[in-house]
């Protein structure tokens, strides 16, 4: 390899496309960067003159890097994110001179046409006004595409009336509830240091990787991100001979500008590697304040589908590309640290520290398990319905992971008699007298669990790899939020702390501890034994939905304003409606490939059996063989006729349902769940049965040896 193109100095490059705190600190005025810096915590909004001397600093950063246009770019409903280029050209003087320009107004607001992003009945089209506005805890940063670079404003985007019509409102909206609540509990402990509580998240990405040339053969793939046809190939991923193995020339080059681009755009990416599935990779940045992360997670996603295009690739990221082998997800680490750097999940050196790690972890345990729906809700998502409780992702049930030793710590607390007797000078005793080393072994895994304990985090396993992860951060700070709310509530009044303390997590672990499950996810007893426990096991995006509107649901969200009960509907209804589109794009697209590619080419290969058959017979001569690979090719061919046609019929029958209220686009979404997705694997058995007989040379497109080992 020439040095040239060995990776340039990453200290050099890091955050280089990224329009930085120091970047700021030496383009602005002082003051202004200081009142820019206040603002980014929590104070007064920014002036419009200082955001005018903010944008010029911005745009003259953007345009000496080569800049032409800005977007607002921010995260609609559809999970992905969105962005309109506007250049920074002017009208152009008498004499014909144009100045680039970009006003503090251009910077704080945008007004994108909104009618065209799902808002499941929040804004109507005919007032399609939806606002983006500037978060300034996000940096702005420079994209290069072919479209040259282009400045990136991070924003939220509301309706005219406020409402949240992104991804991006409510999880700062929680982060601030998260906030809160853990500062009052801090408080009862004596820390009077820590200003703020941040939510800290790292999201380990899977993606597969596939040559250009025969993922465009495929247009399931194109059309849907996954196979919808596919007999398995010789080989799957049973010799585990592709998990953590050596990574191949053309991928290492992948990966190598991959992480080049994202250091250049501040993604702190750390770990990569070859995952489970013949073509699967992995790769996980440093974990970072939540609103960075969630950002940082969907630059990562594009720039995976950016890069793969200048080598040659395509990325998938569907969950669930390949039948037959483990499709794709995305690991979400959590934690709660202070402004101070002390993790909140982080057991601790001294007995004091470990009480309050108990009851945060105690309510913790309680939040999961009253809001159990909601946090499967907030991992469910059409692709992913392929993969939770398939035995390669964690079981639709929600369950919590502590470890042995740690589970063995809440067992004794339950145990233990009366508060009194255990505690001595406000220090309680665990039966264990501190817990420092024991929760960090890293022995103790659990490949199973949907929500494992890890140390000092807990790693929320179910979330589809295409998903944002704004929704299950909401979820997870809220539904915390809340827990400790409650507990706040509650100890504020105590006369006696340590007393209350103890008797409320004894209380939380006793009322919750059926969340609990250290053993298999993966076993049959499992399910049994959850439902025995009285613990929700729901099995998809259409069922999940409607855990967003419950009382429940919306008491909590209310309370701390982080959705109003029309947002919570709202995004109930884009699920029910994303869904059934989902679903239809797969179905056409099936039908499609099934009688313009599949059929033809197996009556094309009979007639040449057939023929082949009736000349031996013409000279005396039969084949056996001949004929009665013809007969079972008739038969599956005939076969595949009948569910072609069934598929079409129900999927016209779906289409033309009414969908203008909640309820009849879920009565639309269960019609494809219930009839048209069991049509679909009808239509697609035979059919792989047909790639198992029929000649590779007449087969109409790549199979899935072809797009999983020749790479
Ligand atoms: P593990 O092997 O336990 O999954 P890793 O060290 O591989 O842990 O980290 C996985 C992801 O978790 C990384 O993105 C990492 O930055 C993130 N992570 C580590 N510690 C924390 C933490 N305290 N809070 C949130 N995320 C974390
Ligand atoms: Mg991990």
């Amino acid at each position: 390899m020439s040095s040239e193109s060995m990776t340039a100095n990453v200290e050099a490059i890091f955050g280089e496309n990224v329009f930085t705190m120091s970047k700021m600190r030496e383009r602005l005025p002082k003051p202004v960067y200081a009142k820019l810096r206040s603002a980014m915590q929590g104070g007064p909004e920014l002036s419009r003159a200082d955001a005018d001397v903010v944008a010029k600093a911005m745009k003259d950063w953007a345009i000496e890097k080569g800049a032409t246009h800005y977007t607002h770019w921010f995260q609609p409903l559809t999970g992905i994110t969105a962005e309109k280029h506007d250049s920074f050209v002017t009208p152009p003087d008498e004499e014909g001179h144009m100045l680039m320009e970009f006003s503090g107004k251009e910077l704080i607001m945008g007004e994108p046409d909104a009618s065209s992003f799902p808002s499941g009945g929040l804004r109507s089209t005919f007032e399609a006004r939806g606002y983006t506005t500037w978060d300034v805890t996000s940096p702005a940063f420079l994209k290069a595409t072919s479209a040259g670079y282009t400045l990136c404003i991070p924003t939220a985007f509301c309706s005219y009336t406020g409402e949240a019509l992104d991804k991006k409102t409510p999880l700062l909206r929680s982060m601030e509830a998260v906030n809160n609540q853990a500062l009052r509990l801090l408080r009862l402990f004596g820390d009077t240091e820590s200003k703020k509580v941040l939510t800290c998240v790292g999201a380990e990405q899977e993606y597969f990787l596939v040559d250009k040339d025969t993922y465009l053969k495929r247009p399931d793939l194109i059309y849907s991100g996954r196979t919808l046809f596919g007999a398995p190939a010789p080989k799957g991923q049973e010799m585990e001979d592709h998990y953590f193995g050596v990574i191949r020339e053309r991928i290492g080059a992948y990966m190598k500008d991959l992480n080049d681009e994202l250091w250049r755009l501040g993604v702190p990416a750390k770990t990569q590697h070859n995952e489970a599935a013949p073509a699967q990779h992995e790769l996980a940045p440093i974990y970072e304040n939540a609103n960075i992360a969630c950002d940082h997670n969907q630059i990562i996603m594009e720039a995976m589908k950016r890069v793969a295009i200048h080598h040659g690739l395509r990325c998938l990221l569907h969950e669930k590309p390949f039948a037959g082998v483990n499709g794709s997800g995305k690991h979400n680490n959590w934690s709660l640290q202070t402004d101070t750097g002390i993790n909140l999940l982080d057991p601790g050196e001294s007995p004091e520290r470990n009480i309050q790690f108990l009851l945060i972890l105690s309510c913790i345990l309680k939040a999961v398990d009253v809001h159990a729906d909601l946090l499967r809700q907030s991992a469910s998502d059409v692709g992913n319905d392929h993969r939770l409780g398939e035995n390669e992702a964690p079981p639709a049930i929600i369950s919590v992971f502590l470890g042995a030793q740690l589970a063995d710590v809440v067992r004794q607390l339950v145990e233990t008699g009366a508060a009194d007797k255990h505690i001595k000078g406000g220090v309680l005793k665990t039966g264990v007298s501190t817990l420092p080393d024991l929760v960090k072994d890293a022995t103790d895994r659990n490949r199973t669990s949907p929500f494992a304990f890890t140390g000092n985090k807990f790693e929320f396993r179910m979330v589809g790899s295409a998903d944002s992860i704004g929704s299950c951060n909401t979820i997870l700070n809220a539904i915390v939020a809340e827990a400790f709310s409650d507990a706040a509530d509650e100890l504020e009044k105590a006369d006696n702390l340590p007393m209350a303390v103890h008797d409320l997590l004894k209380k939380n672990f006793i009322e919750h501890q059926r969340i609990i499950f250290n053993g298999n996810g993966y076993a049959k007893e499992w399910v049994k034994e959850a439902a025995r426990r009285g613990l929700p096991n729901i099995p998809g995006t259409v069922e999940a939905a409607s855990a967003l509107t419950t009382d429940k649901a919306v008491a909590l969200f209310e309370r701390f304003g982080i959705f109003t009960r029309s947002e919570l509907e709202s995004r109930e209804e884009i699920t029910y409606e994303t869904y059934s589109k989902t679903i239809n794009i797969e179905a056409l697209t099936m039908i499609d490939m099934a009688g313009k590619q599949i059929l033809p080419a197996c009556m094309h290969y009979a007639g040449e059996l057939a023929s082949s058959v009736s000349a031996l017979n013409a000279v005396g001569l039969s084949s056996a063989a001949e004929t009665e690979r013809l007969k079972e090719i008739v038969s599956l061919i005939d076969e595949m006729q009948g569910a072609l046609d069934t598929l079409k019929k129900l999927t016209l029958k779906a289409e033309s349902l009414k969908t203008d209220t909640i309820e009849r686009a879920k009565k639309q979404a269960c019609l494809y769940k219930d009839q048209v997705k069991p049509a679909m694997k009808a239509l697609r058995t035979p059919a792989d049965a047909l790639e198992m007989l029929v000649d590779k040379r007449e087969w109409p497109f790549p199979t899935y040896g072809d797009l999983m080992f020749e790479i």
